[in-house]
């Protein structure tokens, strides 16, 4: 749950806007320089200020920052150049990794799912898709000092109003005991938790699910999911309906995408539309809208009032097909195909996290800095990628992660030595890899936020100096739903 006019907050779709100056420069803008003393005095004014009347003194006092945080008005104001396809955000958010650890999720927590269904009528894979997409079902939670980021968006620069509420609901939710201090990390903007809810929201909209008392969305898998299901219900969910379905258009048909614009089924019916394998469209859905997110030549949805309320969680069409398509496979249970039925319009389709890792890796063996692998494609990978494309005569040197790179990096760096490619890819331009990657998903070099606490949550892996490095890490769920990475030596 975000502010609307930053769809690039998602933790996990930070990806979503980035960009990659023409040279190695950033797009982001320099951290600015900003003066404590003024911070310290308006902080003193907000103290006294009517949008703080609820919070008590000690509580202001003893969370006060001493000093601001400038990188959170870089974030502010960064500005993509370039926006990415909506088939490299989904396939980066979307894969195989995720399908699956919503599917372990969906086994290990189905009393609590069931329980909340019938409290909240709102589907288990609806949940599951919006805690997927927006923490990694918990595993990615945001490590920004909320106090501290929202006390200086609340002190500089735009939306000043705006944040100052966000940081007295912060303090409110301290305040009330719902969640512990040091556990008020999240994104530069103050979204936090397993729900990624804003103070606001969660003020509003946070439940008490595993009946301890406390809303806390940060350690409770039950009050998480529950919260997520308590949003989408009074956003208007309705139970019982599907999110939408991918549809067929018949040919030579003409439409605008327009979500909002709901037409009966049979009207969509009488215009020749049908599911994306030929069957006539159900009758399940009250009424729905045409979604063509890349035009009428790639895959086409008709979407109802249940992918609305996704959307409400994000403001972002792209954002909630991708929880309408996890939830579909996590519903089907079935990893293996990601893709929608009809392609995306494109010779080069993207990738997933466990080929970004691969091509992260392999750039970092040949010698690229791109900071940690994690399966993020941002700048400094993007201009990693830029600069080994110029290198090795690969047009156009855009920087993109795409199947035809992967395949490209992957089997220039292979283990035999022997480099085949010059300018030209010499796979087939929509086959899948087979045999994906040298850097596996468990990864022989991976940080990932692992456990909802803020403290040792960060497993970082050194990197390993080759591909047959016998050092592997699996992941294990415990009980209480938090995720390790336990190192496994080959053979065990
Ligand atoms: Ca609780």
């Amino acid at each position: 749950m975000r502010l609307t006019p930053f769809s690039t907050l998602s933790l996990l779709s930070i990806a979503v806007g980035l960009s990659l100056a023409s040279t190695a420069q950033a797009a982001r803008p320099p951290a600015p320089d900003l003066s404590n003393s003024e911070f310290q005095q308006c902080l003193d004014g907000l103290k006294n200020s009517s949008k703080f009347r609820g919070v008590d003194s000690f509580t202001f006092n003893n969370y006060r920052p001493s000093q601001s945080d400038p990188s959170v008005i870089q974030s502010l104001n960064y500005q993509p150049e370039f926006q990415k396809d909506v088939w490299d955000y989904l396939s980066s958010l979307v894969d195989t990794e995720r399908v699956e650890d919503g599917i372990r999720a969906k086994r290990q927590w189905a009393d609590t799912l069931r329980r909340i269904e019938s409290r909240y009528g709102v589907k288990a894979e609806h949940v599951l898709g919006v805690w997927g997409v927006e923490s990694n079902f918990g595993q990615t939670l945001g490590k920004k000092p909320l106090f501290e980021s929202l006390a200086t968006l609340s002190c500089f620069d735009r939306r000043q109003s705006y944040f100052q509420g966000e940081y007295a609901n912060a303090l409110k939710i301290v305040q009330n005991g719902d969640i512990a201090p040091s556990d008020m990390t999240g994104s530069w903007a103050g979204a936090f938790g397993q729900t990624q809810f804003m103070p606001s929201t969660f003020l509003e909209l946070a439940v008490d699910f595993d009946g301890d008392g406390r809303r806390d969305l940060v350690n409770s898998v039950p009050d998480a999911l529950a919260s997520t299901a308590n949003f989408l219900d009074k956003r208007g969910y309705r139970s019982g309906e599907p999110w939408g379905y991918e549809v067929k258009l018949p040919s030579g048909f003409w439409g605008a995408s327009n979500r909002k614009d709901k037409k009966s089924i049979s009207h969509w019916r009488n215009q020749g539309l049908t599911l994306a394998n030929g069957s006539p469209l159900p009758s399940d859905l009250n009424s729905a809208g045409l979604l063509l997110p890349a035009g009428p030549d790639g895959p086409a949805f008709l979407v109802g009032k249940n992918f609305d309320t996704f959307y409400s969680y994000n403001a972002s069409e792209s954002y909630a097909l991708a929880i309408a398509h996890l939830s579909d496979l996590i519903t089907r249970e079935d990893s293996s195909k990601t893709d929608f039925i009809t392609a995306w319009p494109t010779d080069d389709p993207g990738i997933g996290r466990q080929e970004s890792r691969a091509i992260q890796q392999a750039l970092l063996n040949a010698g690229y800095d791109i900071g940690e692998v994690d399966g993020i494609i941002g700048d400094n990978t993007r201009t990693a990628i830029q600069q080994y494309q110029s290198s090795h005569g690969i047009f156009p040197a855009d920087g993109r992660a795409g199947q035809k790179f992967y395949r490209a990096i992957i089997g220039n760096t292979a283990a035999t030595g022997s480099s085949q490619y010059g300018n030209q890819y010499g796979q087939p331009a929509n086959s899948r890899p087979l045999n994906p990657a040298p850097a596996d998903r468990m990864g022989q070099l991976i940080q990932q936020q692992t456990s909802p606490k803020s403290t040792s949550n960060t497993y970082s892996v050194q990197p390993s100096p080759s591909p047959s490095s016998n050092t592997r890490y699996r992941r294990v769920t415990s009980p209480d739903g938090t995720v390790k990475l336990v190192r496994v030596d080959e053979g065990s």
